[in-house]
């Protein structure tokens, strides 16, 4: 999806002018960033630690992603260049503000289309496949992913995501 023209030479620019990067891979460190870019509907994978360097990038590379990490060291790697941008551990808010400042991410890009836990697209569920003791308002909003099973809808929890990432689209 929407990778067209999405060149993986854009992503190769950091710390040149801000380029829109659609993909992504988080280390275990930046869990928390990764679900909510999946929120803004971002293909965002992540990898567990423990990993050899080469391995990161070589992911990076061959799936276009623009690699995400507090690991110092790796950026610092002879092939890492371009594709790596790291991130202080800790803060959220501020992990989404660095982020901003290098790629042009839309964290409304295409708000909860993906599942937070798995990263695949979700598909609308019909009313038979909702348990009863879901509050729905609008089951128009019902969605399952496909992997996993879980149902996405528009309750409290997805109200604050997106407040939250109202506010980051906003700064
Ligand atoms: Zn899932």
């Amino acid at each position: 999806m929407g990778q067209s023209g999405q060149s993986f030479a854009a992503v190769a620019s950091i710390g040149g002018p801000p380029r829109r990067v659609t993909r992504f891979l988080c280390d275990e460190m930046l869990g928390r960033l990764a679900r909510y870019l999946r929120a803004a509907g971002y293909d965002t994978a992540l990898a567990a630690g423990g990993l050899p360097d080469s391995v990161w990038i070589g992911l990076a590379q061959r799936e276009a992603r623009l690699l995400l990490t507090c690991d110092r060291s790796l950026g610092q790697g002879r092939n890492a260049a371009g594709l790596v941008l790291e991130l202080a551990q800790g803060d959220l808010d501020r992990q989404a503000e660095a982020l901003s400042r290098h790629c042009q991410v839309d964290w409304l890009w295409r708000p909860f289309s993906r599942c937070l836990v798995d990263n695949t697209l979700l598909r609308q569920a019909d009313a038979s496949e909702c348990p009863s003791d879901i509050p729905l308002r609008d089951p128009g909003s019902l969605c399952i992913c496909p992997q996993c099973g879980r149902l996405y809808w528009a309750g409290s929890h997805y109200r604050r995501m997106k407040n939250r990432l109202r506010a980051w689209r906003q700064r």
